[in-house]
């Protein structure tokens, strides 16, 4: 016999309202896409997200928010095995790191301006050529893509819908030439502390 553990769990009350909290946790998968957000019901204001990320088997982590008074709203995260209980001490400890995570996220998308929000979005790019389109090489199918030169942001790629960062040159020449190199943006953001 062995002893499950109580999941990790947190909650804490925040002086924004309701509807930015919630907008901010539902753009959760735009910046990191460890976390994929389950079918929801808008209105019962909890949010469910499975990952694969700390946890090999799976968890899920339960976002429940809460109206409170005067525009605050109460965030309660929890995390849970996908199946089973928490045997160990190392898994409740990894599994903790969602909550760091989750919390993180939460305060970046925040301070995102509505520009860097459609950034991280992302546009569908061209399966064909066309005026003022570059060719990018998907980091995933390998397959071509015709995207704006102009833009320094996340092309989702029109074969298997891969987010490409495609980049702009950043030493200081201008939007005249680009890096030819498109990669994960994942590979940008996961797993960086
Ligand atoms: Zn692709």
């Amino acid at each position: 016999m062995t002893s499950a553990f109580a999941n990790p769990q947190i909650k804490n009350t925040v002086q924004l309202p309701l509807g930015s909290i919630k907008e901010a946790v539902k753009f959760i998968i735009y910046l990191d896409y460890n976390y994929k957000l389950q079918p929801f019901d808008d209105n019962s204001n909890k949010y469910r997200f499975e990952s694969r990320k700390f946890i090999r088997e799976g968890a899920f982590i339960d976002i429940a928010l809460l109206e409170g008074s005067g525009s605050a709203t109460e965030i309660a995260v929890e995390v849970r095995k996908i199946s089973g209980d928490f045997e160990k001490t190392r898994e409740v400890k990894s599994a903790s790191n969602h909550i760091k995570d989750i919390d993180k996220l939460i305060g970046n998308i925040l301070k995102l301006s509505p520009e860097q929000k459609e950034m991280y979005k992302g546009v569908e790019a061209s399966i064909t050529p066309g005026k003022g389109l570059k060719e990018f090489t998907c980091s995933n199918c390998k397959k071509n893509f015709y995207a704006n030169r102009k833009i320094n942001a996340i092309a989702i790629c029109p074969h298997c819908k891969t987010r490409n960062l495609v980049v702009s040159n950043s030493d200081g020449s201008g939007w005249g030439t680009f890096f030819e190199t498109v990669f994960m943006v994942g590979n940008i953001f996961r797993g960086r502390k």
